[in-house]
């Protein structure tokens, strides 16, 4: 397994329409994960995967612990990986890097940050411009104190076209950032548009190793979907390359899964690889693996179709 995706919060600073969180108005019951859970969380997880996610739901760095938590991180060996480091991919919307940025800078945790920058579309254009500065200049420091460091600038809302004016401003914001940087060492190559982006080519080099990526918008499933009365054929990653581990410890096959409608078991009762390896679970990786959709939230999804 690549990566376990830990949701230390479900809370969220933006309430986007396509997000759970933003279509719910932010009034789902609020959970931070206690400092003993996410102990476990990640003992657990480095005995499956290598990497970590700090999210499902929610906005990651909000968490009071977040700070404390990195520092936890690096005590973390992982079995999967001849003993090196848990590492952590964050995702995040990017709102609160002035405030973290310099943690994660510092944290030989942190492996990469996704920015998930399709979030700024729908705020008010002062706002968006702020937050865009904040996460660029953060860049800008990464990519000379941590040139290891993977950064990605999300814009998951192609064919979008109401985030269409916000996604030039971006680019053309990214496009001198380019210039600034890249452009210094002599290897600046020509503007980023949006038509570049087409379904075979969906992520372009920025400079060192901050890229933008876009991508369309994914569904998150319905909840208490009714089972198909026949066989859905498709197939998912997930149990194979990923799981996840909501904020009150429960279990779920997937990082979409934010209100626990695959729950395999509760991490404070069970070690991970026990619930991985119960029946409910195999039963889903087998069905995937006959490209049989077995569980009615899965029959419903069409995140999956993305990686066809
Ligand atoms: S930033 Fe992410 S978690 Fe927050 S409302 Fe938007 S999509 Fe949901
Ligand atoms: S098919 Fe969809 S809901 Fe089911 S595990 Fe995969 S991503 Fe999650």
């Amino acid at each position: 397994m690549n990566s376990v995706y830990i949701e230390i919060t479900n809370v969220c600073n933006l309430h986007c329409s396509f997000c759970p969180w933003g279509k719910q108005g932010g009034f789902l019951p609020r959970n931070f994960m206690t400092e003993k859970l996410f102990e476990r969380c990640i003992s657990e997880a480095a005995t499956v995967a290598e990497q970590v996610y700090f999210h499902v739901l929610g906005e990651p760095t909000l968490h009071s612990h977040f700070e404390l938590f990195l520092k936890k991180m690096e005590q973390v060996s992982c079995a999967e990986n001849g003993g090196n480091k848990l590492q952590l991919n964050l995702t995040t919307n990017g709102t609160t890097i002035a405030r973290c940025g310099k943690a994660l800078l510092a944290s030989p945790a942190v492996r990469q940050v996704n920015f998930s920058t399709h979030a700024y579309a729908e705020l008010p254009f002062e706002e968006a411009a702020v937050h865009l500065k904040n996460v660029l200049d953060f860049c800008k420091v990464a990519a000379t104190e941590r040139p290891d460091m993977y950064i990605n600038l999300r814009l998951w809302n192609a064919g979008d076209e109401s985030s269409k004016g916000w996604n030039n401003y971006m680019l053309e914001q990214v496009n001198f950032f380019a210039q600034d940087t890249a452009g210094k060492n002599g290897k600046a190559h020509e503007p980023i548009t949006l038509e570049h982006f087409c379904s075979r080519h969906k992520s372009f080099l920025v400079d060192g190793r901050i890229y933008i990526h876009q991508d369309s918008r994914f569904e998150w499933p319905p909840a208490n979907a009714a089972p198909a009365e026949k066989i859905i054929k498709g197939n998912c990653r997930a149990l194979d390359t990923h799981c996840a581990i909501l904020c009150d410890g429960r279990v779920v096959a997937c990082c979409l899964d934010y209100s626990g409608q695959i729950t395999l078991g509760h991490i404070q009762q069970n070690s991970l690889a026990e619930i991985l390896n119960s029946p409910a679970a195999l039963n889903i990786g087998e069905g995937f693996a006959r490209q049989e959709l077995r569980h009615p939230f899965c029959q419903s999804c069409t995140f999956c179709k993305r990686f066809k």
